[in-house]
């Protein structure tokens, strides 16, 4: 079934209500985007486990945890086709109304970046601006969001470096999510919105950094290091900063 910009398969009954969500979503996305974006959205929401697995490969018996994943066929030279973000009908059903407006703008944001042949990005560049767009108008707070991470900080200090794109599938990943999620916080904060937004999007020649490695932002990776490190010591509790 379709709604406005977003199309919904699968056998899920609530294919409504995620098309109707998955499109204020892609609408969402679309009004930051630096660049004119069709908006289409695919979502293949299944019934039942067995065909999530189906859909996705998965194998039966181990769950992810992971309330949608978003797939697609990348072909040699980058681009890519038959872009869907598959929902896992267990976790879904576990979010509140507001989680699933994350996850799924969060994916929107995958989608977005897969309709537009780039170059690679280091993946906290991309996951945490995925984060950043999902959070932005959540209303929710850093503070109460990336909780655990805040507390090992408050305990362990901050990382010394930005998330390697391997730390992003460890057993703390919802931490390494919410670093790449600051660490966006402050490259937006320091080089604006836009900046960082065409950062993400621009075609590879555009985003050399200043050294020609995989920075692509429009500060050095030090200075952003840096900012980050102050910022998550500001954030974590009991740092002396007040309330
Ligand atoms: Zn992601």
């Amino acid at each position: 079934m379709s709604y406005g910009l977003a199309r919904v398969s699968g056998s899920s009954p609530q294919a409504r209500e995620i098309a109707a969500l998955a499109h204020s979503c892609a609408q969402q996305v679309q009004q930051v985007w630096p660049e004119p974006w069709s908006g289409n959205i695919h979502i293949e929401a299944p019934a039942t486990d067995t065909e999530y697995r189906r859909l996705t490969g998965a194998p039966p018996g181990q769950h992810s945890g992971i309330a949608a994943t978003t797939l697609a066929d990348v072909h040699p030279d980058g681009r890519a086709s038959n872009i869907r973000v598959v929902l896992d009908p267990e976790v879904w059903a576990e979010l509140t109304a507001q989680g699933r407006r994350v996850i799924l703008t969060h994916e929107t944001v995958h989608v977005a970046l897969l309709q537009h042949p780039r170059g690679p990005l280091p993946t906290w560049f991309v996951e945490g601006m995925a984060e950043y767009l999902a959070y932005l108008d959540s209303g929710l707070e850093v503070a109460e969001v990336a909780a655990p991470l805040l507390q090992r900080v408050a305990r362990d200090g901050p990382p010394d470096r930005l998330p390697t794109d391997a730390q992003f599938t460890g057993d703390d990943r919802a931490e390494v999510y919410a670093q790449a999620w600051i660490a966006c916080q402050v490259a937006v904060r320091l080089a604006g919105q836009e900046a960082v937004l065409r950062s993400l999007i621009g075609p590879a020649a555009q985003r050399q950094g200043q050294n020609g490695t995989s920075q692509p932002l429009p500060l050095s990776t030090r200075r952003l290091t840096n900012a980050w490190r102050a910022e998550l010591q500001r954030l974590a509790p009991d740092s002396g900063a007040g309330a």
